[in-house]
């Protein structure tokens, strides 16, 4: 969930009968084509931006039920050759990893159909402990993904778990493997929200410790 921009609109199927917004699986902002698959999270960050807004520019992203693969199809075909987008982008009101199978079948479509496609997915870097007895990473991997951005958002886990709120017990550990099993396989960066809680020089050093780039996002303006 990232960049805060006017999106074009897209007139089909941007108002329902009732003249409101109809939420969005399929949304742009800038050069960059995003996919919001889910609204289910295993954080309940306090910064959330689900928790102030329904959407991001013109975009409702409130989903009133998860999208089938097919529709996703359908959604991605409708725009995905209206410009060359610089990165398809798993990010929306939601933790994308929730729906691993669909992450992958998508990704494996737009490899096959739109092969210079850019895949990032950008994660709380949790789903290892949804699917324990499988090898997210390297799914995601064959799948064609080419890079993650992980949302670590604390430099230890008593500040994680005061302003991510996780419904695990061992998320913060969790997080930091995914980021170590991720960082040999894709681009790999992990990002923090610009929060008083959070020492950011600190987790810049941490994301230089771990050998991945750092990105901060600013608290209002950006989401995710
Ligand atoms: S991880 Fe992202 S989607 Fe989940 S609660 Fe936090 S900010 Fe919201």
């Amino acid at each position: 969930m990232r960049v805060l921009a006017e999106g074009i609109r897209n007139h089909k199927e941007s108002r329902n009968i009732m003249g409101k917004e109809k939420s969005r699986v399929v949304y742009w902002l800038g050069d960059n084509l995003y996919l919001n698959i889910t609204n289910r999270c295993s954080n309940n960050c306090y910064f959330c931006f689900r928790n102030l807004k329904d959407g991001i520019g013109k975009f409702n992203l409130k989903l009133t039920r998860e999208p089938a693969v097919p529709e996703i199809f359908d959604d991605l075909r409708d725009v995905i050759n209206r410009r060359l987008w610089r990165e398809i982008v798993f990010c929306g009101f939601g933790e994308p990893l929730m729906r691993l199978d669909t992450v992958l079948e998508v990704t494996r479509w737009l490899k096959k159909y739109h092969a210079a496609t850019t895949v990032r997915v950008d994660t709380n870097g949790q789903a290892q402990l949804f699917y324990r007895d499988r090898d997210v990473v390297d799914e995601l991997k064959k799948a064609g993904v080419n890079s993650v951005s992980v949302s670590l958002n604390a430099p230890d886990q008593q500040t994680y778990e005061q302003v991510c709120r996780p419904k695990f017990e061992n998320a913060y550990d969790a997080v930091l493997d995914f980021v170590g099993a991720a960082r040999s396989e894709f681009v790999t960066e992990v990002t923090a929200v610009t929060i008083p809680e959070v020492d950011l020089a600190k987790m810049e050093q941490m994301a230089f410790d771990l050998g991945v780039k750092f990105r901060r996002r600013d608290y209002v303006p950006c989401f995710w």
